[in-house]
């Protein structure tokens, strides 16, 4: 199958070059002066519009199995790819989670019945429980190990646990303490893996919520019971840990100024710390809340203007090196419930790609600074460079094609999602993803599958990968 791309604006490392793109047997064979005459099967015009690395999106719960009331892999893939995503990697906290390389092998081949895009596997740290686990899932192809830092989980699922209230004790493996939380980064950092953290302390957020003195109800109130020295401390204390153990630790979702400030001020040092952010963080406020409702509830918490503002200069500044969704679903009727009383997380995967584009769109950034946080750099991160990623002969031809004329009202009744609640639900985006290439083949068109799932596991490689 030999598929051309002509006309568009590409994409590559050495800036944006005006070549048509050849792909042959879903690699990227070359790329072509203008209007050379070659055969192929099939030509994609691309005139007006931005042909970028495929979009790879590395925080997704698509809650399989276990929560599959909330979401489920086959949803959460075909809408990434409905929103210009070629790569998810899964995130590890299913019920249950991917805790061992056996059970990494078993969600491997459980996804791959289903998925619409390529995906990559976290595992998941549960402390002690097995901390020895973790170089072999890194070895065994998983992109990173993730440790949600504080939170307890349930001894018979191994669910987190966001409220210790709502469980009795003896039924919780209660969080590890810091001295186990060192012996982990020693385990990831001796496979040159990356480890990743939800970072807001959770003494810091339990003194706080009861300072209030009574459960949130306003948003002011959310943003005192979480207040941003949870997170920049727990970034704070894993940059120790990380210059300690020689470990690259990530921070994902990154949502206040002070988060930057600390991950800036490791960076400077030295210290191989990088961070995520996400769309809700880069294009919501507090200010948002009147208008977008309940819905806006994520943990950590929108923040402020300043905050916003913040998170943008660190991504031009190379702070923040990759973007992703935190796509974590919950059911209508869950999402339906009051401010205080509804579990916090939000569909994101279908909406990440248009919703940043835009973003790029309105000049927060530079096309090719938006091409490594969407791509580049998230592959180099998750160890899936340069197969994934890039757009240069001999890698995987994953294609993101965005027209900047395109523009489109997010309907909450148009997504793909199982359980479809936007933050983003009646908001005007322009200059979207329009097509997608993956593995050399189209597979989205305005929006619109095109052909069957055939998204495939991509296996991560450590150590030999260029630092982000
Ligand atoms: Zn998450």
């Amino acid at each position: 199958m030999r598929l051309i791309i002509k006309n568009g604006s590409v994409v590559t490392p050495a800036g944006v070059q005006e070549v048509d793109i050849l792909c042959d047997d879903g690699r990227i064979a070359a790329l072509l002066e203008r209007n050379l005459s070659v055969d192929a099967d099939e030509t994609l015009d691309a005139a007006g519009a931005y042909v970028f690395p495929g979009f790879i999106d590395p925080h997704v719960h698509s809650r399989d199995p276990g929560l599959t009331e909330k979401e489920d892999f086959a949803h959460s893939t075909l809408g990434a790819l409905a929103g210009g995503v070629t790569t998810i990697i899964e995130m590890p906290n299913a019920v249950p989670p991917v805790d061992s390389v056996d059970m990494l092998h078993q969600r491997r081949e459980q996804h791959e019945q289903v998925a619409w895009v390529d995906f990559g596997l976290w595992g998941i740290s549960l402390g002690e429980a097995n901390l020895h686990q973790l170089a072999p899932m890194l070895e065994a192809g998983a992109a990173a190990v993730k440790i949600f830092w504080g939170y307890a989980l349930r001894r018979d699922t191994k669910q987190l646990v966001y409220n210790l209230d709502d469980e009795p004790v003896e039924n919780l493996l209660m969080p590890p303490g810091n001295g186990v939380v060192l012996q982990i980064f020693k385990e990831v950092a001796s496979v040159g893996g990356v480890l990743a953290a939800h970072c807001e302390d959770r003494d810091i957020l339990s003194v706080s919520e009861r300072a209030l003195g009574h459960p949130v109800e306003t948003y002011d109130d959310l943003l005192h019971a979480r207040p941003d020295t949870a997170e920049s401390t727990s970034i704070a204390i894993a940059a120790e840990f990380s210059r300690a153990t020689g470990c690259r630790f990530h921070v994902v979702h990154m949502a206040s100024a002070r988060g930057v400030e600390t991950v800036r001020g490791a960076r400077r040092r030295g210290i191989p710390v990088t961070a995520e952010t996400c769309p809700q963080y880069l294009t919501l406020t507090e200010d948002d809340y009147a208008r977008v409702g309940p819905v806006m509830k994520v943990y950590p918490p929108i923040r402020k203007q300043e905050d916003q503002d913040a998170l943008w200069a660190a991504i031009n500044d190379g702070t923040i090196v990759s973007i992703g969704s935190d796509h974590a679903p919950h059911t209508v009727e869950e999402k339906a419930r009051g401010f205080a009383t509804q579990p916090a997380g939000a569909v994101g995967c279908e909406t990440f790609g248009p919703v940043m584009t835009d973003a790029l769109f309105r000049d927060k950034t530079t096309v090719q600074r938006f091409a490594e946080v969407m791509s580049t750099a998230t592959a180099k991160l998750y160890g899936l460079y340069p197969r994934k990623g890039v757009i240069q002969p001999g890698s995987d031809a994953d294609l993101t094609i965005v027209d900047p004329a395109a523009t489109r009202t997010v309907r909450n009744e148009d997504l793909v999602a199982k359980q479809p609640v936007s933050p983003w639900n009646g908001f005007e985006l322009a200059g979207l993803p329009t097509a997608v290439v993956l593995r050399g083949e189209i597979a989205m068109r305005n929006g619109k599958p095109v052909g069957g799932h055939r998204g495939r596991y991509v296996r991560a490689q450590h150590g030999s990968a260029p630092s982000a």
